[in-house]
């Protein structure tokens, strides 16, 4: 059993205590922290996006280049 701080107060307590004695403040639970799910595959998400994009743009930009390189000749 370890104790640890109290987030809200400063208080000392167990880090097996459901909730800070002093104050009420819940404890977070290493083990039962979410890792906020949505954050890293979002992040991951605007990477594809913004890759697919730039691929797009890119892609358009090479066929423009190229229709105007046939009707120039
Ligand atoms: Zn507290």
């Amino acid at each position: 059993m370890a104790l640890i701080k109290c987030t809200e107060c400063g208080r000392e307590l167990s880090d097996k205590a459901a909730a800070c004695p002093g104050c009420g403040a819940p404890i977070p639970q290493p083990s039962l922290v979410p890792q906020k799910p949505g954050s890293s595959i979002g992040a991951s998400w605007l990477t594809v996006i913004a890759l697919a994009s730039a691929g797009v743009v890119l892609a358009v930009w090479c066929i423009r280049f190229w229709l105007d390189a046939r009707a120039g000749t």
